[in-house]
């Protein structure tokens, strides 16, 4: 908020961007003066003002009030070195196009493995979960050709795709009643053979669960197959000192997978276009191995292109998590921890209101920071249309939320009297992945409140009578 009482984008940080442009210009102040690609500052003034206001048109993912969707912004500090590198627009494909930028990347992603337990490693930045994921999984199956991935009913759907474009066998494990990974069916169809690898989902998407990955682990020992974590969403998570028993124990063992996935640009406050994979065994490095006339490898050191399957690749995404990490270390009792125990806090409140709430039944309380609650209704297609409707009411009082379609089975019958006349139930779902959430849940469920008023309320009967 600004002093005259309305919400206002940082732009201070702008005059520390200009400065800095300045002290990079510096350094090459030896060079002949050129002309550079400027344009003329009216026309591109005109064009960004009009770009502004297209902007306009998206859901504030800044703002606390937007507690929906894994959408958050950047930390400044990642935003404006993100646009410090531009001015240089590394290459971290190939040292020769990223000299500086292939080192942070390097150190930034070792300090990631750090923070698993690794102390070797083999890893890098990519576009993005679905990536990184890719690459674990090819890599995979290039040590266990033919056999299948296992991963759970509510791992993410890219798993299945992933497997198809790589031509592997994929099937998926049922779910306990907390979305968790079910290790009795597991286990039953390990017993069947074949299987290569398991996907344990650390955090997943749809509600923030965690896989028993110490059960996981226990039937590596007696099945022999390669276990990877999809902890795109979760992987900081073990940083922060409140989680509950089985979480905790889960990320105890993080360090014991052979890889891991984890997303810089969902709770490392990065900007889009950051993933990480990162491998136990360096030698899978291997692998990569290639042979390409267009490459420009005049350097003896490792390249980041030799170890990863998409080619050119932002260096300023390096850029940015590696000056974020310096300002905020991926350390426990750290101010980044901090932020995600604050996050974790904000989650359980809100639960705790919406559980002491008769109109609202819970499947389960929050492994992480995401909350999934459900109207309470006669039946599970009553109990989604209210949803859908107490969404809507919320979006017009600047509340967003998401919604979720969850499967029949979270909710029990006997406790929240729901016939499930449908295998899914859509669900009210909050990801409460900013710090600064933890200030703002009263807020939140006071405008909830209201929602749900205005939709029972106004409404008993259930047919639709609100506007637009
Ligand atoms: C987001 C997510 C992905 C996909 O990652 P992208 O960065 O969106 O490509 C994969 N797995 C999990 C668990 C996720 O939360």
């Amino acid at each position: 908020m600004d002093d005259r009482g309305g919400f206002a984008l940082d732009t201070e940080s702008i005059e520390v961007l200009r400065q800095a442009v300045e002290r990079l210009g510096d350094g090459f102040a030896g060079l002949p003066p050129a002309g550079g690609p400027r344009g003329d500052p009216a026309a591109i003034r005109s064009v960004l003002c009009e770009v502004a206001d297209r902007l306009h048109d998206n859901y504030p993912y800044f703002h606390p009030l937007y507690a929906g969707q894994m959408l958050a912004p950047p930390h400044p500090i990642a935003r404006l070195a993100y646009a410090l590198a531009l001015w240089v627009n590394p290459n971290n494909h190939a040292l020769d196009g990223g000299r500086a930028s292939s080192h942070m990347e390097k150190e930034a992603v070792a300090d990631l493995a750090r923070m698993i337990g690794w102390e070797t490693h083999l890893g890098h930045l990519c576009g993005g979960g679905t990536m990184a994921n890719l690459e674990a999984l090819w890599v995979g199956g290039c040590l266990c050709p033919g056999t299948t991935v296992l991963a759970s009913t509510q791992a993410h759907y890219t798993h299945s795709r992933i497997s198809a474009v790589l031509g592997r066998p994929f099937e998926a494990i049922p779910c306990d009643g907390r979305g968790r990974m079910d290790a009795a069916a597991l286990e039953a169809r390990l017993g069947a053979g074949d299987v290569g690898m398991v996907v344990a989902t650390v955090g997943s998407t749809a509600v923030g669960a965690v896989d028993p990955l110490p059960r996981i682990l226990e039937l590596r020992d007696r099945h022999g197959f390669r276990v990877h974590a999809d902890a795109a969403y979760g992987g900081y998570f073990g940083l922060a000192g409140g989680l509950d028993g089985d979480a905790r124990s889960a990320y105890e063992r993080l360090a014991d997978v052979d890889s891991l996935v984890i997303d810089p640009h969902k709770h490392g406050l990065q900007p889009y276009g950051c993933g990480c994979v990162l491998f136990r065994d360096p030698s899978v490095g291997r692998l990569y191995r290639h042979d390409s006339p267009y490459t420009y490898f005049s350097s003896a050191e490792l390249h980041l292109g030799e170890i990863s399957l998409e080619c050119s690749r932002p260096g300023a995404a390096a850029v940015a998590l590696w000056a974020t990490q310096r300002l905020l270390p991926p350390v426990p009792n750290g101010e980044f921890a901090a932020g995600l125990d604050r996050s974790l806090s904000a989650a359980r409140r809100l639960w705790a209101i919406v559980r002491n709430d008769p109109r609202f039944v819970t499947p389960f309380a929050p492994e992480l920071d995401i909350v999934v609650f459900a109207p309470r209704a006669r039946s599970a297609g009553e109990a989604s249309a209210l949803a859908r409707r107490i969404f809507d009411e919320a979006a017009r009082r600047d509340l967003h939320l998401a919604l979720a379609d969850l499967p029949a089975t979270f909710f029990d019958p006997a406790s929240t009297g729901m016939v499930l006349d449908r295998p899914t139930v859509t669900c009210l779902r909050s990801v409460l992945m900013k710090a600064e959430h933890a200030d703002w849940v009263d807020r939140i469920a006071a405008i909830l409140d209201a929602s749900s008023d205005a939709v029972t309320g106004a409404d008993p009967g259930g047919d639709d009578v609100f506007p637009g």
